[in-house]
């Protein structure tokens, strides 16, 4: 069976129809043009990444922040989540000075720009901002995107929201500086799990050949991102691991593995919500499983649940079925109820959601055809 990956024809953008990877030229030309020119124009430019933000939102955002700060506008820089908490993991990032809480972030804003937000609920808080807003410039790279700017700016084919951000940097003339190395190389080495995605072309590590030389020491950054955790870590990945299900006959045979991180697994240890974050890294590595779960119970209560694929099913169109986004490989969604209704549901998403061929599902085989948008970034 085959799998057309790119947008139904009523979710593509109003500013041309684009599937992955094929952008056509004088369209999106034309939609640099004018964001360069918005933001050149611009007294004030207001800045949004997705809430609970992962190092492609913040640092794609940051990286822009820094670009724009010194050129004349007031730049406000925020996320959608209150309380307003920059996640611990991304404190290192330089320009965390320069975020507000998202009650600091006008109303009706002249100018805003979004950063990896699929659709207008990921701002959360900051949607109404962003639905009020003179101009709004979409930066994604999600294929579920449904160009909800008066600019679209979104590349399902891109590896990250990062690179966008430094296309839009470049296009604004500012010098690439070691600030903005830094966030760009966050979100490139996030959504690419540390150039492993088959997301991971010449271009990508071109890239990052390119902010290394401004700076980056990718060992430091890889220890802030992946290689430290307090002790009390140890605690709730057993946990999570304990807990772990293989259902070998699910999601038509390719297999299921799946666990949860429980609020009581972090509440003894006061561990916030983002250390629950990595578990998936370990669960998806599971052979006998195409399909990997993890359940995170929010200190709301509700659960976050970040699904992974092999290549077998598409968990992208599931976790949307479901309310939630993402890319085929690398999904999500938010739930209420028990993890076993929550799995119920899911369960019977991927059972729906079509299978790509072998050939074409973007297990990044060594030599995988660059340039196809099978993209399992975040
Ligand atoms: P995560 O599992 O949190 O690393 O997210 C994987 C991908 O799914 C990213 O592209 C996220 O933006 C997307 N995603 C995760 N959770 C949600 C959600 N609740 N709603 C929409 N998209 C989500
Ligand atoms: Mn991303
Ligand atoms: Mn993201």
């Amino acid at each position: 069976m085959t799998v057309d990956h790119s947008p139904a024809p009523d979710q593509r953008s109003g500013a041309g129809s684009r599937s992955a990877g094929e952008l056509p030229g004088p369209d999106i030309e034309a939609e640099w043009s004018r964001a360069v020119k918005i933001l050149d124009g611009a007294a004030e430019i207001c800045l949004a990444c997705h809430v609970r933000p992962d190092g492609d939102a913040l640092g794609s955002m940051l990286a822009v922040a820094h670009a724009l700060h010194g050129r004349g506008p007031r730049v406000v820089a925020s996320f959608g989540d209150l309380p307003f908490e920059i996640p611990r993991i991304l404190r290192f990032l330089p320009g965390t000075g320069l975020l507000s809480p998202p009650d600091a972030v006008p109303g009706r804003p002249a100018v805003m720009v979004t950063f990896d937000a699929a659709s207008p609920d990921r701002l959360g808080l900051l949607e109404p901002n962003a639905a009020a807003a003179d101009e709004l410039i979409v930066l994604d790279h999600h294929a579920s995107n449904t160009g909800f700017g008066t600019v679209n700016l979104i590349d399902s084919g891109a590896a990250a929201t990062a690179v966008l951000a430094c296309e839009l940097i470049d296009r604004l003339g500012a010098q690439m500086s070691r600030e903005i190395a830094l966030g760009l190389y966050a979100g490139l080495v996030t959504d690419t799990g540390s150039f492993k995605y088959p997301t991971t072309s010449p271009a990508v590590h071109q890239m990052a050949a390119r902010l290394l030389a401004a700076g980056i020491q990718p060992g430091a950054v890889a220890h802030e991102l992946w290689d430290r955790s307090p002790f009390a870590f140890l605690g709730l990945l057993s946990a999570a691991l304990g807990r772990a299900r293989l259902e070998s006959g699910a999601v038509a045979g390719h297999g299921l593995v799946w666990t949860t991180v429980t609020r009581g697994d972090r509440a003894g240890h006061r561990l916030p919500f983002e250390v629950a974050e990595s578990v998936i890294d370990v669960i998806r590595r599971t052979d006998e499983a195409d399909v990997a779960v993890v359940l995170k119970e929010d200190d709301g209560g509700r659960w976050q649940v970040s699904t992974r694929s092999k290549g077998a099913a598409d968990v992208g169109r599931a976790c949307v079925a479901l309310g939630g986004g993402g890319h085929p490989l690398a999904a999500g969604f938010t739930a209420d109820g028990t993890a076993a209704e929550v799995m119920l549901a899911l369960r019977e998403q991927l059972d729906a959601a079509p299978m790509a061929p072998a050939d074409e599902a973007g297990t990044g085989g060594v030599g995988a055809a660059p340039g196809r948008s099978r993209d399992a970034g975040r």
